[in-house]
């Protein structure tokens, strides 16, 4: 088996993968499926086949608890703009190019065809992901309808394909009992539906991290969780990690642009909230100096492992800018 897999699920059902819930009962839903979702959905069906005694198993610990990755799924529109883009400030007119990135060295303050101001992403998404919103009744743990308890969902459409990279033990995942999982259940419990067909291709090849002269260029696809040598939050990639994945000295960060953002979670087994972190945002871009341009071959490995802490849950997955029509001074 080979160090990664890519994993494609198509939703047989909208499927809501619930973000915090918010104040006014809307509940917000991500537009992709975040890798820990999709790892609890595969712990999960290993427990209905395997009982849940398999949880305790070596095999199930290694898979799930180890030094794996779960990358989170993605359609592709969902993937954030990184935050080394320049866009137009208001709506570009025909003609004007589309996108600077200073990750490039494309420093343009304005658009040279139309003068217009540039500003940078904040990561949203790249495209339009097409959403439905219903209003849902909350139901109690038997099924009954909760007086009053009225609220908002967005779900991601059925039919929508969403695809991502595990790597290392955890693509020991998608097989149970040497059988491939066919269909998961994704969502967490407080959604109602979510059933999904799984494809998974173990002969894909991932897109290289983008490489200039001894540069690469990283860009997060979840948010990342890096800490110094006191367990402290930190804004930046680890240079010993980058060395190690990618067997070449990392000489230097020389450039980031970059998100604090904070992630929680929900812990299923207490029902508790998980407490909340300090991360690096998705989005978060940066530019690495190294002695000599890491290999292609490890540069696809660090693509699908992706970078710093907690990758089993999802965080630090990196992606690739897609090819661009234009590119500018
Ligand atoms: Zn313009």
């Amino acid at each position: 088996m080979s160090e990664y897999a890519r994993i494609t699920v198509t939703l047989t059902q909208p499927v809501a993968a619930g973000r915090n819930a918010r104040a006014d009962f809307r509940q917000e839903t991500h537009n992709h499926v975040p890798g820990s979702v999709l790892r609890g959905a595969l712990a999960a069906a290993w427990i209905r086949r395997r009982g849940r005694d398999i949880a305790r198993s070596p095999e199930f610990v290694e898979t799930f608890e180890g030094t794996g990755s779960f990358g989170p799924l993605h359609s592709e529109g969902s993937l954030p703009v990184p935050l080394s883009v320049k866009k137009h400030k208001y709506a570009s007119s025909d003609g004007c190019g589309s996108e600077w990135d200073a990750a490039y060295g494309e420093r343009a303050t304005t658009c040279e065809a139309c003068g217009d101001p540039l500003v940078f992403s904040k990561g949203q998404p790249r495209g339009r992901v097409p959403l439905e919103h219903r209003t849902m009744v909350a139901l109690s743990p038997k099924g009954v309808a909760l007086d009053g308890q009225l609220f908002s969902q967005s779900t991601l459409k059925e039919e929508t394909s969403l695809s991502g990279w595990l790597h290392g033990p955890a693509t020991h995942a998608v097989f149970c009992d040497d059988e491939p999982i066919r269909t998961l259940s994704l969502g967490s419990r407080r959604s109602l539906r979510g059933s999904v067909t799984v494809h998974v291709d173990t002969e894909a090849t991932p897109a290289p991290i983008e490489c200039v002269g001894e540069d690469i260029i990283l860009r997060l696809a979840s948010p990342a969780v890096f800490c110094d040598d006191f367990g402290f939050p930190m804004d930046r990639p680890d240079l010993v990690e980058l060395s190690e994945v990618l067997g070449v000295a990392a000489l230097e960060v020389t450039d980031a642009w970059t998100r604090w953002g904070e992630v929680g979670g929900w812990h299923a087994a207490s029902g508790l909230p998980k407490p909340v972190e300090r991360a690096v945002a998705a989005g978060s871009t940066y530019r690495v100096h190294f002695a000599e341009a890491p290999s292609l071959e490890s540069r696809r490995a660090l693509a699908t492992r992706g970078i710093g802490l907690r990758r089993r849950e999802g965080f630090g997955a990196l992606y690739v800018a897609p090819p661009r029509p234009e590119a500018h001074a």
